[in-house]
């Protein structure tokens, strides 16, 4: 795999943005396997297809590609608020490729995938109406805010210009599936969960330190009144799914 783009091929594209487009799908073309079933190559959707740019051509998955310049942000801005949304419920959005680029090098220091199952409408960011001035008033855009996204859900293929081994990076892929749910309420659920327990510090923790998250999660789910119950609900998902381990007594262990 290599991390340089080939910039020969965007040599007659004037504008900044159009070049990095084609550079960043050409490299992607060229270099990135489907992280769903290790086939060796993804194909290219035609320009301005609506949603996704690449597919497997083996198990029909689709995939996003997004490019960010320079360090590494907590978001990144999509197109319309009220599509993205929709799309996010209705499970039919592709999974998301983040292509993060040295524009002085052109080349690769980030390159990650995220499930499509870790996407909820709490980390679309609306952003405001555009001014009654400008050519598409009202529109109302977002932002993805990826840090919001546990980083079980981030899954590496570049790491700060290393490239992963390919098993590492399906097996962390694998591992991410077991986390799917479909319905919109239990994803939110277990997602704002695993992000308490990713803020714990220490391997082991005990349930008081989860239900200490108990305000923030009644504050992001003011239709629930049963806050506690619900953790633990999401706790013993956690573990049936291996991602922790009960050691009884209300101890648990992050097995991740
Ligand atoms: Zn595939």
């Amino acid at each position: 795999m290599t991390l340089q783009f080939d910039e020969t091929i965007a040599a007659d594209y004037k504008s900044q943005a159009q070049k990095i487009r084609v550079l960043s799908e050409t490299w992607t073309g060229e270099n990135v396997y489907c992280p769903r079933c290790g086939n060796p190559a993804l194909a290219r959707f035609p320009n301005n297809r609506a949603v996704a740019d690449f597919y497997c051509p083996k198990c029909h998955s689709e995939y996003e590609l997004k490019s960010q310049k320079g360090a590494v942000r907590d978001k990144i801005p999509d197109g319309a608020y009220d599509t993205f949304v929709a799309r996010i419920t209705s499970n039919h959005n592709p999974d998301f490729f983040l292509l993060n680029y040295d524009a002085s090098t052109l080349s690769v220091s980030n390159f990650w995938v995220i499930p499509n199952f870790f996407f909820t409408p709490a980390i679309v960011e609306k952003r405001k109406a555009l001014s009654l001035n400008a050519r598409r008033a009202g529109w109302i855009g977002c932002n993805i805010m990826i840090g919001a996204i546990p980083p079980q859900g981030r899954i590496c293929f570049i790491q700060n210009g290393l490239a992963i081994e390919k098993e590492i990076v399906l097996s962390n892929f694998e591992r991410a599936i077991s986390l799917q749910t479909n319905n919109m309420d239990a994803r939110g659920w277990l997602l704002d969960v695993l992000n308490c327990v990713n803020q714990i510090p220490t391997s082991e923790f005990s349930l008081e330190q989860v239900y200490a998250f108990e305000s923030e999660l009644q504050a992001r789910h003011p239709e629930n009144n049963n806050v506690c119950p619900k953790i633990r609900q999401q706790l013993q998902f956690l573990r049936d799914r291996g991602y922790i381990r009960f050691l009884g007594r209300g101890r648990y262990q992050k097995l991740f």
